[in-house]
C-alpha cells in the first residue's frame, strides 16, 4: 500500500444507482465497489454515463434512486462541499481573474483555514504538481498543462480522501498527456487517496489504473485489472472497444471448440456449448516458418493459414492483413524486417495461453 501522507483513504460503495434524463437512461441500476486507496478508471464511449456517475459521487447530480457510501457514511443527501472530495474537470474550471495561489487556496478559504496555514498548504500543493514558485502567475499566462496542474493542486490542497477526475487530460496534446499520466499516477502513489478517473481513452485507462470499470449505455460491463480487461474481456463489446481485435466465430460443442472442422486449442476448460468468438489480437499472432508449424502444433498451439493481403507501415511495426481460406480477414502485427509480399502464403500461430472466447450474443 502507498504511504498515506494526507489522510486515510475511503472505499466507495455504489448500489442500485439510476439516473434518467427524460427518455434517456444515463445510468441503469449501477452497482460498483471501489476499494480504499485504489486508482479506478471509468472507461466507456461518449454518452455511456461516466460523467453522470462521477457527478453523482461529487454530489452535483442527485440520482433517481440508489445509495452511495463513502466508507460507512451514506452521502446521497450530502451537498458537494460536505463530501470531502477533490474534483478535476476536463476544462480546468479555474477562476480566470484570480492568480494561481488564489485559485489553489479557494477550497481552504471555503473551509475557513487561517491565512498562514493556507499559504503553507498552497505552497505544498504546488510543489506536488511541480509548479513551485508560480503562486503569483495569472491563469491566462499558463499553458494547458500548467492550468491542469493548477486544477489538480486545487483538488488535492485540502487533503480530500477521495479524488475525482473527469477526462482531465483530454485537452492536452499526446506528449504532454502521456507525461501527465505518469505524474498523476506518481501523485496517487504518494497521496494514496481513493481515485476515480474518467476517460474514453482505453490506452490511458490501461496505463494508469489499478482496476478499470468498463461502462456502456449506463451499465457496468466489466470490473477488472487492466490485464484481465485486455486479455479476458467478458463480451464482444469490451473485446472490440479495447485494443485491436478481430472476432472469429467458433462453436463450442461437447467440450470442444471448433472453427468449421478445425479444433481450436484454448486455455483452460471450454465454456458451455454455444456460439462464441475467438479473440484475435494482431500482436498476439506470430508469423511462422513452414518448418516450425508441426512443432508448434504438437505443443498444442493454434495455426491459421492464409494469404498475405495489404500491409500498413506504422513506424514501430507493420500491420498485415491475412485472408484465411474461408475469406475471413485477420490482422497480424509484425516487425519491420519481416516484410511479406502480397499473395504470399502466411502461417500464423496463436499460442493456446493467448486464446480468449467471448459469447456471440
Ligand atoms: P459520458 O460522460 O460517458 O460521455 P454522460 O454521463 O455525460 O456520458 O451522459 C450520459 C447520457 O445522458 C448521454 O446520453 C447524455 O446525452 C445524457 N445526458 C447527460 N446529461 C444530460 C442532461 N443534463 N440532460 C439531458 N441528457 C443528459
Ligand atoms: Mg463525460
Amino acid at each position: 500500500m502507498p504511504p498515506k501522507t494526507h489522510s486515510e483513504a475511503l472505499p466507495i460503495r455504489i448500489r442500485g444507482v439510476s439516473k434518467t434524463y427524460g427518455p434517456v437512461c444515463a445510468l441503469q441500476r449501477m452497482d460498483l465497489d471501489i476499494r480504499a486507496g485504489e486508482f479506478l478508471t471509468l472507461l466507456g464511449p461518449s454518452g455511456s454515463g461516466k460523467t453522470t456517475l462521477l457527478m453523482i459521487l461529487a454530489g452535483f447530480i442527485r440520482p433517481d434512486c440508489g445509495s452511495v457510501c463513502f466508507g460507512e457514511r451514506e452521502v446521497i443527501l450530502e451537498p458537494p462541499h460536505r463530501r470531502g472530495v477533490g474534483m478535476v474537470f476536463q476544462n480546468y474550471a479555474l477562476f480566470p481573474h484570480m492568480d494561481v495561489a488564489a485559485n489553489v487556496a479557494y477550497p481552504l478559504k471555503l473551509r475557513r483555514v487561517a491565512a498562514e496555514e493556507r499559504r503553507h498548504r498552497v505552497h505544498e500543493a504546488l510543489a506536488m504538481v511541480q509548479l513551485s514558485g508560480m503562486e503569483g502567475r495569472r491563469i491566462d499566462e499558463l499553458s494547458g498543462g500548467q492550468k491542469q496542474r493548477v486544477a489538480l493542486a486545487r483538488a488535492i490542497v485540502f487533503a480530500p480522501r477521495i479524488l475525482l477526475m473527469d477526462e482531465p487530460l483530454s485537452a492536452l496534446d499526446k506528449q504532454l498527456r502521456e507525461q501527465m499520466q505518469l505524474e498523476l499516477r506518481q501523485l496517487h502513489e504518494r497521496l494514496g487517496q481513493t481515485t476515480v478517473y474518467v476517460t474514453h481513452d482505453q490506452r490511458e485507462a490501461l496505463t494508469m489504473s489499478d482496476r478499470v470499470a468498463v461502462i456502456n449505455e449506463g451499465q457496468l460491463m466489466q470490473l477488472d485489472s487492466p490485464q484481465h480487461i485486455y486479455d479476458r474481456p467478458l463480451n464482444s463489446f469490451i473485446a472490440d472497444f479495447i485494443g485491436e481485435s478481430v472476432l472469429l466465430p467458433v462453436q463450442v460443442q461437447d467440450a470442444q471448440v471448433r472453427r468449421g472442422e478445425t479444433v481450436i486449442a484454448v486455455d483452460g476448460p471450454p465454456p458451455a456449448d454455444g456460439a462464441y468468438y475467438l479473440l484475435l489480437r494482431p500482436e498476439r499472432l506470430r508469423i511462422l516458418d513452414p518448418a516450425a508449424i508441426e512443432a508448434r502444433r504438437q505443443e498444442g498451439h493454434n495455426i491459421f493459414s492464409g494469404t498475405a493481403g495489404p500491409s500498413t507501415y506504422q513506424g514501430d511495426s507493420i500491420l498485415l492483413q491475412v485472408e484465411l481460406d474461408d475469406a475471413t480477414t485477420i490482422r497480424v502485427r509484425h516487425e519491420i524486417d519481416q516484410r511479406r509480399a502480397e499473395g504470399e502464403t502466411i502461417h500464423l500461430c496463436l499460442a493456446r495461453d493467448h486464446t480468449a472466447l467471448v459469447p456471440a450474443e
